[in-house]
């Protein structure tokens, strides 16, 4: 409510308005218009007062594959293309001029595409005046008479209304008539054929149930909102035609009881309809001019005409306006015809002009959002925050949705096909607006005093002329009880009757009544001259403080206007820190998303990093079970190895031993010979190994060859005519081998030990050794050797062949396969074989007589080898 209730030391608290818990919704009223002359097809069809039809138009359905789509919207009344001008005014508009009368806020605008009707229905045309100059003619209709003089009431610069004592209101209408270009008083102006004819005389309508006890004065403001920016269209500029000054913007203020308005916004008082329509169209002109220097269009702006209306009761008498700022009430009706509906594609925009229809769809669009969300708060109970700052227009507005008042929308339809899509948002907008609600003003409060008293007073006035009237000749109607005193005052005229020649009485008694009367008369002149130089003299008085004042208001005003300038960068600060921070949200939100990827990924990564280790672990412990298997068998094999490297160190001391044995034998042999000669009939015997101290060594390497005298030449026998004859060696440790492979040589003498009478009746002799190999097989060696008789008379053996059989088993079969595949020029065979054959050339033979061990000779023969 715009209820203006300050002062520095109110004499009572301001009368506080009842807190209203009625509401209403926005009244959504429709009104098609007739189709254009070059239109053809109409998509709209009216089908009841309260309901419309659209169809998509033709192409539009070929389109949808012949989809025939119809919708109905409904609204509080529809009016159809014969709707006049007057009918909508009576239900639209009136009750909200008639609220405005009653001192309650009222907001009406026109919404719609451009070229729909919103500026025909809201302005109209000459013959066909709209909502506003009817609204204004039936608020001058009604309050006419009991307007307050100019300058009564006086709006601050903070929305609020001051009420001027009366001397002060007269200076400010002096000042006022002063100003030629004002023009006079509405009756001596000729009027604008521009305008003129709005409204016919008989169409006139008035308000009912104005209070008469109160005084009224209106006041007009028209701004337009362009590009967001609020320009004042009545602001009074000096016109420099070298250097146009561009419009200065206007800000938005709240006053003190958190109403918003325009600061620094020109108020006119305005006391007739022609008046108010006057400053109106001064307004518009001022709007054109601008749109066609800027090249702006202006359906791509809202205009707001605001109507303000003060009233105060008039004093005891009924002859003032009570001088208490708290008993002045200001309503307001806004009149604002919004931009064109329309998406930027369709007005085809570019550059510039794209920012703009994106600003004035981004004002709708602001209107459309805050209508939505305060719905949906009503609706659902919720409180969001209605974004009204996001844009001028609804910021301008906020109170009528916040407070109280009424609200109504014409939504203005141009039933072309063009239009169709359009049209369907502006509808569906439309219809959702309805279910907004806004709490209904309440009635004002009744002052103190006694009702009627303007009429008393006025009767009192006329009874009072009438009087003096017929007291004879006119009398200034302005100050008849002045008058009568002084009539009064005078001594009263004697009879003027002269009643003969002779009468000398009666014309001195006149004389002397005359006289008396210059004389009061006189007396009277001199004091009026004296009150007038008193008066003229504190009048000059008044002028000088008036013109301090004036020149304080002027240099305050400057500040003001600097203020203003401030305030107005610091807005074009704040917006640039808005977009930046808008800018800063969005890289904000796309950086998040880009944190919500990435952990997505760290989450999935860590998943896959946990499974990787669990199988980590088991592997690792999968290993460990295995080392432990291995170790143990590492430990077995090698328990069982060295059971076998046992058993073999046992079959090589076992073979070693035999070797041993068999040089020992032939030792004693070799001995037996040697001594033979000497003791024929002694016995061999066999020594025992500490007797022959022979050191082990002989036997494990070739000692370097004996450096003592060369050997004698040996002899070989001669054979006998029987043949050979062979001494057959077998050591009673041999292990019979039921081998194929046996030797059997016939006409052998068979001995166990060899000795001196077998030797001397053979010229062979064969000793089977038997030993275990390496590979764990047993090796059977036939050593042969020739015997000769040696000169002294015994016999010696010496070795030429050494034939080997072996008796395997499987594995080492396998193995010996493998070895004889890998060819003579394999390193270890030939090792072997050399080892072998050393062992087979090697004679052994014992000097008679020497107590040295066996030597070894190497005879140089072809190596063999033996299956
Ligand atoms: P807007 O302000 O929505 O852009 P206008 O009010 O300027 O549209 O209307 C465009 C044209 O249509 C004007 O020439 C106007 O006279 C005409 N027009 C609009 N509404 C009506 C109506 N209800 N009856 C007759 N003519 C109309
Ligand atoms: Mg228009």
């Amino acid at each position: 409510m715009i209820r203006q209730a300050k002062g520095k030391t109110p004499r009572r608290p301001p009368p506080k308005k009842p807190s209203n818990n009625q509401k209403d919704p926005v009244g959504v009223y429709c009104r098609v218009r007739p189709l254009g002359a070059d239109d053809e097809e109409c998509c709209i069809e009216v089908i009841s007062n309260t309901t419309i039809q659209l169809h998509a138009p033709d192409g539009l359905k070929a389109n949808r594959n012949g989809e025939f789509k119809e919708t109905q919207y409904s609204f509080k009344k529809v009016f159809g293309i014969k709707t006049t001008q007057r009918e909508l005014f009576e239900d639209v508009a009136k009750p909200l001029t008639q609220d405005l009368i009653h001192g309650k806020n009222g907001l009406l605008f026109t919404y719609g595409v451009t070229g729909s009707g919103k500026t025909h229905t809201m302005t109209g045309s000459p013959g066909q005046g709209g909502l506003l100059p009817r609204s204004l003619d039936m608020i001058f209709n009604s309050i006419g008479p009991y307007q307050a003089k100019r300058y009564v009431f006086k709006p601050d610069d903070k929305n609020g209304m001051e009420v001027q004592n009366q001397v002060d209101a007269l200076l400010d209408r002096q000042k006022r008539d002063s100003q030629t270009s004002v023009p006079k008083t509405p009756n001596t102006r000729r009027v604008d054929p521009e305008f003129a004819d709005m409204i016919s005389p008989e169409e006139a309508c008035k308000a009912e149930g104005v209070d008469e006890d109160s005084s009224y004065s209106v006041f007009v403001s028209y701004i337009e909102i362009y590009n967001n920016y609020i320009y004042d269209l009545l602001e009074e500029t000096p016109f420099d035609p070298i250097k146009p000054k561009p419009p200065q913007s206007k800000i938005l203020r709240e006053d003190q009881n958190h109403n918003m308005y325009v600061a620094g916004c020109t108020e006119v008082e305005v006391k007739s309809t022609e008046e108010a329509f006057e400053v109106f169209w001064r307004g518009q002109k001022k709007r054109r001019i601008a749109n066609t220097q800027l090249n702006r269009e202006s359906s791509r702006s809202h205009s707001v005409f605001i109507v303000k209306l003060a009233q105060a009761p008039l004093d005891a008498d009924g002859d003032n306006v009570l001088q208490d700022k708290n008993q002045v009430n200001v309503s307001q009706l806004c009149l604002v015809d919004l931009a064109g509906s329309e998406r930027t594609s369709r007005t085809r925009a570019e550059g510039n002009r794209l920012r703009e229809a994106g600003n004035i769809n981004q004002s709708l669009m602001t209107l459309r959002t805050c209508i939505e969300v305060l719905r949906e708060n009503q609706m659902c109970g919720t409180n969001k925050m209605v974004p009204y700052r996001d844009s001028k227009v609804t910021h301008l507005f906020k109170n009528y949705f916040d407070g109280e008042g009424k609200v109504r929308m014409v939504v203005c339809v141009n039933p072309k096909a063009d239009d169709y899509e359009e049209t369907l948002l502006v509808m569906r907008f439309a219809e959702m607006t309805q279910e907004v609600e806004v709490a209904r003003p309440v009635d004002r409060p009744i002052c103190g005093f006694a009702a009627g008293r303007r009429q008393r007073n006025q009767a009192f006035k006329e009874e009072l002329t009438r009087r003096l009237e017929e007291r004879g000749g006119p009398v200034d109607g302005d100050c008849p009880t002045v008058l009568n005193q002084l009539l009064q005052a005078f001594p009263p005229l004697p009879p003027c009757e002269i009643s003969g020649p002779n009468d000398d009485v009666t014309l001195p008694r006149l004389i002397e009544a005359l006289e008396k009367r210059h004389k009061i008369r006189q007396m009277m002149i001199e004091e009026y001259n004296k009150t007038a130089t008193m008066l003229k003299s504190v009048l000059q008085e008044q002028d000088g403080n008036i013109l301090s004042k004036e020149n304080v208001i002027q240099e305050q005003r400057g500040k003001l206007g600097e203020k203003d300038k401030m305030l107005h960068n610091q807005k074009n600060e704040i917006d640039r820190l808005e977009k930046k921070s808008k800018m800063l949200e969005y890289k904000i939100d796309i950086l998040q998303k880009t944190t919500n990827i990435y952990e997505e990924d760290k989450r999935s990564l860590q998943n896959e990093l946990e499974s990787r280790e669990q199988r980590l672990q088991r592997e690792m412990s999968e290993k460990r079970r295995m080392e432990a298997r291995m170790q143990g068998m590492v430990s077995d094999t090698k328990l069982k190895w060295e059971k076998e490297c046992e058993r073999r160190v046992n079959a090589k001391q076992l073979e070693m031993q035999n070797k041993l044995w068999v040089k020992d034998e032939k030792l004693k042999q070799l001995k037996a010979i040697v001594t033979e000669g000497k003791t024929e009939n002694r016995q061999p015997q066999r020594p025992s190994r500490e007797k022959d101290k022979v050191p082990p060594k002989r036997s494990a390497s070739p000692s370097p060859a004996p450096t003592g005298p060369p050997v004698r030449p040996l002899h070989r026998r001669s054979h006998s005519a029987g043949g050979e004859r062979w001494v057959d060696h077998k050591p009673t440790t041999n292990v019979d081998l039921d081998t194929v492979m046996q030797p059997n040589i016939p006409n052998a003498i068979k001995v166990n030990a060899p000795n001196e009478k077998a030797l001397s009746k053979c010229d062979k002799y064969v000793l089977t050794h038997q030993e275990v190999a390496s590979d764990g097989e047993i090796q059977t060696k036939l050593i042969k050797g020739e015997v000769f008789k040696t000169r002294g008379g015994g016999q010696s053996v010496q070795f030429t062949d050494i034939e080997t059989l072996k008796q395997e088993t499987p594995v080492a079969a396998s193995r010996k396969r493998r070895s004889s595949e890998s060819g003579p020029d394999s390193e270890p065979m030939e090792g072997n074989w050399t080892d072998v054959e050393t062992r087979c050339s090697v004679a052994v033979e014992m000097r008679a007589g020497s107590n040295l061990g066996p030597g070894y000779q190497h005879h140089g023969y072809t190596k063999r080898r033996k299956p």
